[in-house]
């Protein structure tokens, strides 16, 4: 799977009223490049931050670094947000919560896994508590490596970001963010989109995860 191909449309109502009208196409070409743009200069982020990378998260938003240079911000609701950043350690009980807030984030939308802990669970990857990954339930379109990453490092990957949507939006074909592999690091556990993932594996951790703290009795 490459990025989330099949959820990065937008969905803007010119688009209909275009489509009616005789040559309505060269318009309709004209205003996606318009949103294009305007989607990737204006990359609002959803901040995911639960443990010590949402620091450098939030050293990225300050004056030092100053994100907003870049029409990007940070908002505390996910329903006006593009990019959610998970900066930390997702345990299995927070994995359901997550999702959650994930799904009330309009499309098209993406996610950025900053930090070991987000990519593979790093040093808590065998707790049972610990999501090895938050690829294992988000679509992740960029993977920002480091423990923690630094600024410009989240700064780079949302350039990568943003370079991958104007690609897509051109049509060509944009391969999906290889996940970070160090020896050792990563559980054998399949992600979103490899080959040998079950396709009921999706309900069946948001039941486990779900059913945590529940006892019989
Ligand atoms: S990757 Fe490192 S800095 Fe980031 S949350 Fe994990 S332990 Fe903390």
């Amino acid at each position: 799977m490459a990025m989330n191909e099949d959820k990065e449309r937008f969905e803007h109502p010119v688009y209909s009223v275009l489509e009616q009208v005789p040559g309505g196409g060269v318009g309709l070409t004209t205003v996606d490049r318009l949103l294009t743009w305007g989607v990737t200069n204006a990359l609002w982020l959803f901040p995911m931050a639960t443990s010590c990378c949402g620091i450098e998260f939030m050293a990225t938003a300050c004056s030092r670094f100053d994100l907003d240079r870049i029409g990007t911000i940070a908002r505390g609701s996910p329903r006006q947000c593009d990019v959610m950043v998970v900066a930390g350690t997702i345990t299995v009980k927070m994995a359901p919560r997550v999702k959650r807030l994930w799904d009330e984030m309009p499309e098209p939308k993406w996610v950025i896994a900053m930090g070991s802990c987000a990519i593979s669970g790093d040093f808590y990857r065998d707790i049972y508590s610990v999501v090895p990954g938050v690829d294992t339930f988000l679509p992740v379109d960029v993977y920002v490596p480091g423990c923690p990453p630094n600024p410009e490092q989240l700064l780079m990957g949302l350039h990568r970001l943003k370079e991958k949507i104007e690609r897509r939006r051109r049509g060509e074909w944009v391969e999906r963010d290889p996940a970070p592999v160090a020896a050792g690091l990563r559980v054998p556990f399949p992600r979103i989109g490899d080959p040998d993932r079950e396709p009921d594996m999706d309900a069946e951790q948001l039941a486990a995860a779900m059913a945590i703290g529940k006892h019989n009795g």
